[in-house]
């Protein structure tokens, strides 16, 4: 036993002696991150980690094979890779400026943005925003490009769509955000709106993302309902390495086994995200659950969870909307959260 025990000591102080050595190694592969982004030069090395990987192979003597020597410093590779690309202790918490002295992130109140799934005629765009405006609501949502489940669903107004946001955000002095689906409405969506959106279907849409990167506009990025909280961060990066770091990550419900909401919200992701990323996250509740009567529980779980700002759909008459009718919020409910939220708002 008493020779166990010695063994055990030895074990110990050599793994202290592996943990310097990690972290001695991780503070010189940050001091290369640095040196690639002033050069501009790709983080990702794959010819790099092979020919590592060989030498370390070579110099192998064993007990442990080569192939898991590879794995172990798989490892060690990807975590470094971490290290250089995730923005975590570059800038905490950003305060991004949307306009009109509205601000989201870092110190700023919730931030409400509520309008119609899609915007479909200018009645329906008109009494909806009246209703929500009533009831102080800065930013105004309504999809113009959208990208349905069926191509034999109603697809939006497109740029005619756009120009009825516009009109509508202006008349009530509101901020507009409205979905781009490909790298062509992108360029109309970032001329008539003041947020743009990319949405879940499109979060691995890496083109798109590095073309909305190019602009200054701020972002709306929301998490893909099969994608890890990691991947939802990479798609950032897609944005910010080229130049715009005005994003908002939006957590909208992933897919599960679970039947009664049409996506689980993922409320864990919230506070990792604030964690693990400098970015506002947002909650978007309606795709979430895809219906409307637990509307106001889940705000109270996103409120205590962290969130810096909260989506939701609103319609005049949902019964006759061409788009998720089953969860858009009608003027009575919309109060009634409204009312919720405030609750909310002055406990946390
Ligand atoms: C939307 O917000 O209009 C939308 C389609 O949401 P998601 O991309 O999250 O499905
Ligand atoms: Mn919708």
């Amino acid at each position: 036993m008493a020779e166990i025990e010695k063994l055990r000591k030895s074990i110990d102080e050599i793994s202290l002696e592996i943990l310097n050595l990690l972290n001695k190694r991780a503070d010189i592969v940050k001091q290369i991150g640095i040196e690639k982004e002033k050069l501009g030069i790709e983080i990702c090395n794959p010819l790099r980690e092979e020919t590592l990987s060989s030498i370390l192979c070579k110099n192998n003597k064993g007990p442990f094979s080569n192939e898991a020597i590879k794995r172990i410093f798989k490892t060690i590779y990807d975590e470094s890779k971490d290290l250089q690309i995730v923005k975590k202790d570059k800038i905490t918490s950003l305060k991004i400026d949307l306009g009109n002295e509205i601000f989201i992130g870092k110190d700023s109140p919730i931030i409400m943005i509520a309008g119609p799934c899609s915007i479909e005629s200018e009645e329906q765009l008109d009494k909806t925003v009246s209703f929500i405006h009533e009831k102080g609501v800065k930013i105004l949502r309504g999809g113009a490009y959208k990208p349905r489940t069926s191509p034999y669903s109603f697809q939006g107004l497109g740029e005619k769509g756009l120009k009825l946001l516009q009109k509508y955000a202006k008349k009530y002095n509101m901020l507009s955000v409205s979905e781009a689906t490909t790298i062509e409405n992108l360029k109309l969506v970032a001329q008539y709106c003041d947020i743009i959106q990319i949405g879940a279907r499109n979060m691995y849409s890496y083109p798109l993302l590095e073309a909305t990167g190019k602009l200054k506009k701020p972002v709306i990025l929301k998490r893909h309902f099969s994608s890890t909280i990691k991947e939802l961060l990479l798609s950032a990066e897609y944005i910010s390495k080229e130049g715009n770091n005005n994003i908002i990550l939006c957590e909208r419900g992933i897919r599960t086994f679970e039947t009664s909401t049409r996506n689980t919200l993922d409320v864990s992701s919230i506070p990792i995200l604030k964690k693990e990323s400098c970015y506002p996250v947002i909650a978007d509740l309606s795709h979430s659950a895809g219906r409307k009567d637990i509307l106001n529980s889940l705000l109270g779980a996103v409120i205590g969870a962290g969130v810096n700002g909260i989506m939701v759909e609103t319609h005049i008459n949902p019964n006759e909307a061409l788009s998720d009718g089953n969860q858009q919020m009608n003027k009575e409910e919309f109060f009634e959260f409204i009312n919720t939220f405030e609750k909310y708002s002055k406990i946390f």
